[in-house]
Order: structure tokens, then C-alpha cells, then sequence
């Protein structure tokens, strides 16, 4: 009997709305996942906040499970904040347009500005200039030239003493006269952010007044991702994200976290060294890395699965041993309003659909359900576990209490006492009843 209860309750709480319960065991694996992944903690608690306010009381579709459903609004939700599909670098601008590159050192900057260079040229047909404004690193402007040779793409002639700013203008100036259709400014970066690397890039932006400002990110970036992010869209302003090593073994939780802090579409990403590693940005496939999907699915269900076979066990319990008080009828009541009401409850059973019809003309509608919940929660603790003790003015009270009548109380004590006698009956194993009847 433990058993065919059990996989029953299971299969009820299959259907109806997602409980907070569910939502909660479900959760903690996803935010367990995000952190994983790399998510910022402050992301990863404002975005477990919204798919719990979402998923609470969603209806749960047919034929899936509650942690299944719960995985899949995150899934949604996360694939909603990573953003639309396929926002390229926008070339609607006279020319030449300029694409400023901004980040850290060592994030991709100078390798991205090739890799991008070398598309537009190949794919489009466009004529583009590279500048490598990185007079910190002694090799950086002779490494964007060495990228030009090898990409057949043209770089701004070297000019050694020159200043960031100076070579900024007067790529500007070279990309106008030689009839550039794109300029790339290749910027320098810094080991973190400071305050004069945030001045330089203000400054390069005033004077060559970029179309584009991406900021280019690896993709391993954790818990720094935010302020790194908040730091260049708050003082320069970017127009854009890539993410660069996604070839590595991160799942990239910093595209998460920079965008949800910026709102910036993420509009490439760089997948190896070699100059044609880089790839649109698919907000579904970074959604599932992300997850993990694989292991997410299944540690959800598992949790949810748990959830529903302690109740189930709990109340197979009461069942057998004909213990059955008004807090359990609260509960049974709760789970048939979760289910749709009565009348969703009978819809999803065979052959029910002649009981279904006396049920409504009894009048037990989901009006009366929510009386009889009214009722019971206006009665002590005492009360609910001891329905004898109550008498005329203890019923008085509770009616006044719910905004019922004294007949009200006596209808629901009537329809307790027949469940728990079936139950009663059912737990001893003695005909099927009619509950046995509907759960058959
Ligand atoms: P910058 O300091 O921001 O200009 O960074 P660089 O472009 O010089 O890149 C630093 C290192 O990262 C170089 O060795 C690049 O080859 C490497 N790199 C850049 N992008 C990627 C990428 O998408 N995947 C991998 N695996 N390596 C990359
Ligand atoms: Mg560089």
C-alpha cells in the first residue's frame, strides 16, 4: 500500500503548481551550479531571487516532474538575462567606424582586434585599419603588426615616443585620408583596474569618439567580473562584451555576471589563439554550460523526488494508522487547490467524470474549499489536532473568526470525520472506499 500511495502522491504532485518547496530544493542545486560556473555571488543571489518569484505556483506542464519544470524556467530565465542572439559589432556609423578595445592586460584585446580585423576583411570586403595605442608593453604595438602580416590586414605605422592619445588621433586621421571603412584601436591594459588606466581610456574615447567600445573579458574572470564590468561601462561606457578562452575549462559565469550588471549584449566570443577562433555568441549553448545541464537535471530532480517521497511516506503514515486531524485535512485541501481544485483533481482520473458531476451539484466548488481552509486556520493548535472538543461556543467563535457559520463548521467536521473513517478503512486494507475508488 506504502508503495502504490506513494508513486500516487508522487504522480499528483507531478501536476498542479510548483510549490515553494520544490522551488527551494531545486534551487539551491542551481545556485550550487552558478557558483560553480563562476557566477558573481551578487548575481547569482539576484537571480535565483527572480526565478524563485517566477517559479513559485507556476503550473507545472504535463508529463514532467517539479525539478524538471524548475530547470526548466532557470534555463529560460538564464537564456532571458544572457540576452538576444546574434548582436553583431554595429557598422551603422559614417565611416570610418571606429571599435574601440578595451580590458585588462592579457584578456584578448590584442588577439580579438585581430580575429575581428581579419573577418571583416574576409567576409565583408571591408577595408580595415588597426592601431595598437599599448605603449606599456614594450613588444605590444610590434605584436598587433606582426597579426597585421600574418591576417593581411593593414596596421598604423609605428612612430616610437608617441602616447596613447597622440596615436589615437592620428589613427583617426590616417583611417579618414586612406578611406578606411573600420579602425580598430587596440588599447593597453592594466594587471587590474586603477584609476589612470580608467582617465587613458576616458580620454582615448573624448578624441577619437569610437562607434563600438568592447570590452573584452576572459572568460575565466570570477568573482571580479561584476566590478571589472560595473568599472569600464560606469567611466567609459561600453556598447559590448566578448569573451575571450572560452575554449577553456571555465563554463562562463562571467558572461553571466557582466552582463546582468551592465546589460550589455555579449557580441562575440574568442574560442582558441589561431586568428579564426571566434564565434557568434548563442545565449542557449552558454545557458547550458553554464548548468552544466547534464548533472543540473539530474541533482534537481533528485532533490524534488525527495521532497515528494517524504510527503508521500508522511502521509501514508497517518493513513494506516487512521490518524487523520484537521491540520492533515488543511494539507489534503492545500494539494487539491494546487491540483486545479476538485474539479481538476477528478479531471485527471479515469472514469470520475459522473462523481465529478454530483461533486459540483453538492456544491463542493474551490469556493468551498477556500471556506473550509478559512475555517480551519481560525482555530487553535488544540483544536485542529482534537476536532471532538469542538463545541457550540468554540465553533461560535471560529465562525465569527472566518466569516462563516456554525453550519459551515459542522459541514466541514462532517466531511473530516467521513475521510479519516475511509482512510481508516483504507489503511487497514478493508474494500477500497472512495478514495480508494478515485485513487484506483
Ligand atoms: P591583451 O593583453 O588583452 O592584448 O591580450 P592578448 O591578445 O595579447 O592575449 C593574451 C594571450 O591570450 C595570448 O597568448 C593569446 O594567444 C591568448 N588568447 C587570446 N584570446 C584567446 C582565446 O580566445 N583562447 C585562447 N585559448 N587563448 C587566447
Ligand atoms: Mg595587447
Amino acid at each position: 500500500l506504502q508503495d502504490r500511495l506513494g508513486s500516487i502522491l508522487n504522480g499528483l504532485t507531478g501536476r498542479g503548481a510548483l510549490s515553494e518547496a520544490d522551488v527551494s530544493a531545486a534551487l539551491r542545486e542551481v545556485r550550487r551550479a552558478l557558483l560553480e560556473a563562476d557566477v558573481a555571488l551578487e548575481v547569482v543571489r539576484s537571480f535565483t531571487d527572480r526565478v524563485k518569484e517566477k517559479a513559485v505556483g507556476a503550473e507545472i506542464l504535463k508529463s514532467i516532474k517539479p525539478g524538471q519544470m524548475v530547470v526548466k524556467i532557470v534555463h529560460d530565465e538564464l537564456v532571458a538575462t544572457l540576452g538576444t542572439e546574434g548582436v553583431s559589432i554595429d557598422l551603422n556609423a559614417p565611416a570610418p567606424v571606429t571599435v574601440m578595445m578595451v580590458g585588462l592586460q592579457g584578456s584578448g584585446k590584442t588577439t580579438t582586434t585581430g580575429k575581428i580585423a581579419k573577418r571583416f576583411t574576409e567576409r565583408q570586403k571591408k577595408r580595415v585599419l588597426m592601431a595598437s595605442l599599448d605603449t606599456r608593453r614594450p613588444a605590444a604595438q610590434e605584436q598587433l603588426r606582426v597579426l597585421g602580416e600574418q591576417t593581411g590586414v593593414a596596421t598604423l605605422p609605428i612612430i616610437p615616443g608617441q602616447g596613447p592619445v597622440e596615436i589615437a588621433v592620428r589613427a583617426s586621421q590616417a583611417a579618414r585620408l586612406g578611406g578606411y571603412d573600420i579602425l580598430i584601436l587596440d588599447t593597453a591594459g592594466r594587471t587590474h583596474i586603477d584609476e589612470p588606466l580608467m582617465a587613458e581610456m576616458a580620454e582615448i574615447k573624448a578624441r577619437s569618439t569610437p562607434h563600438e567600445i568592447l570590452l573584452v573579458a576572459d572568460s575565466l574572470t570570477g568573482q571580479d567580473a561584476v566590478n571589472l564590468a560595473r568599472s569600464f561601462d560606469g567611466r567609459v561606457g561600453i556598447t559590448g562584451i566578448v569573451l575571450t578562452r572560452v575554449d577553456g575549462d571555465g563554463r562562463g559565469g562571467a558572461a553571466l555576471s557582466m552582463r546582468a550588471v551592465t546589460g550589455k549584449p555579449i557580441k562575440l566570443l574568442g574560442t582558441g589563439e589561431k586568428m579564426d577562433a571566434l564565434e557568434e555568441f548563442h545565449p542557449s549553448r552558454v545557458a547550458d554550460r553554464i548548468l552544466g545541464m547534464g548533472d543540473i537535471v539530474s541533482l534537481v530532480e533528485r532533490a524534488a523526488e525527495n521532497i515528494d517521497a517524504e510527503r508521500a511516506a508522511a502521509m501514508a503514515k497517518k493513513m494506516q494508522s487512521g490518524k487523520f486531524d484537521l491540520n492533515d485535512l488543511a494539507d489534503q485541501i492545500g494539494q487539491m487547490q494546487k491540483m486545479g481544485g476538485l474539479g481538476g483533481l477528478m479531471g485527471m482520473m479515469p472514469g470520475v467524470a459522473k462523481m465529478k458531476d454530483q461533486i459540483a451539484g453538492a456544491g463542493l466548488d474551490d469556493r468551498l474549499l477556500k471556506r473550509q481552509l478559512a475555517i480551519i486556520s481560525s482555530m487553535t493548535a488544540y483544536e485542529r489536532a482534537n476536532p471532538d472538543a469542538l463545541k457550540h461556543s468554540r465553533k461560535k467563535r471560529i465562525a465569527a473568526g472566518s466569516g462563516t457559520s456554525s453550519a459551515d463548521i459542522n459541514k466541514l467536521l462532517k466531511m473530516h470525520r467521513q475521510m479519516a473513517d475511509m482512510m481508516k478503512a483504507v489503511g487497514k486494507g478493508k474494500g477500497p472506499g472512495i478514495m480508494g475508488k478515485l485513487m484506483g
